[in-house]
């Protein structure tokens, strides 16, 4: 397989990952990674399902399409994929669902504070939620651009999240495991209030996924 189809493979096969899992249906979200100079990204509003590998869009840094079979447009939204590979160096790898627990959150506008240890997947203390803004456009880049300063998962507001990384199968990872932290904070927000970690005891935790697992930085 030549290398770029190589990528093309990944993509399809964390879509089709995030689609069994429930994360995303029908056409609803978007993936990608890094390339040279430019990032490929899944085709706009067409279930993935139903398509193969060669199906992927290949976008400049420009916005230039630079190969797209069947004349698939890219995701419409290729903004956001491309300012984020462009403000982080670290990140090869973007994940996009409208998965229902943080979707739920994300309609309450509120960033998801540090109820359990594992929000330091995300890098901090807390996952943000972004301003709200339509979707597709410069507005919304710029807000998820804020949201997820030095984090690798923010929610959007009215909308979705976002988890990124390294390469796919941390994007994917931290994607799964924001939506179950979501289904655990809506679920203990029915029953009574959630029992916050402190500062030191998030710290505590930030260090140890240092050396620890899939979180680990490298
Ligand atoms: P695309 O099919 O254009 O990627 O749109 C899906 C989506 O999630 C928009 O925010
Ligand atoms: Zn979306």
């Amino acid at each position: 397989m030549k290398k770029d189809m190589v990528q093309e493979e990944g993509l399809l096969q964390s879509s089709l990952i995030l689609n069994r899992k429930g994360l995303n249906h029908g056409a609803t979200g978007n993936l990608s990674c890094r390339g040279n100079d430019a990032f490929i990204i899944t085709p706009s509003g067409i279930n993935l399902e139903n398509l193969d590998a060669d199906a992927m869009v290949e976008v400049g840094i420009n916005g230039d399409i630079i190969k797209s079979k069947n004349n698939h447009k890219p995701s419409s939204e290729w903004l956001f994929h491309r300012d984020i590979y462009a403000s982080r160096d670290d990140i090869n790898a973007i994940v996009h669902t409208h998965s229902v627990f943080s979707s739920t959150l994300s309609v309450l506008g509120e960033s998801i504070p540090p109820f359990h240890y594992m929000i330091a997947v995300a890098g901090g203390d807390s996952i943000r939620c972004s301003e709200y803004a339509l979707f597709g456009t410069q507005e919304l880049s710029n807000n998820i651009i804020v949201a997820i300063k030095q984090r690798k998962a923010c929610l959007i507001s009215n909308h979705g999240m976002i988890a990124i990384g390294k390469d796919l199968n941390e994007a994917t990872n931290i994607a799964i495991e924001v939506e179950h932290l979501a289904q655990v904070y809506v679920q203990a927000k029915m029953i009574g209030t959630p029992k916050l970690l402190n500062d030191r005891q998030m710290c505590e935790v930030i260090d140890k996924f240092k050396n620890y697992g899939e979180w680990r930085k490298d």
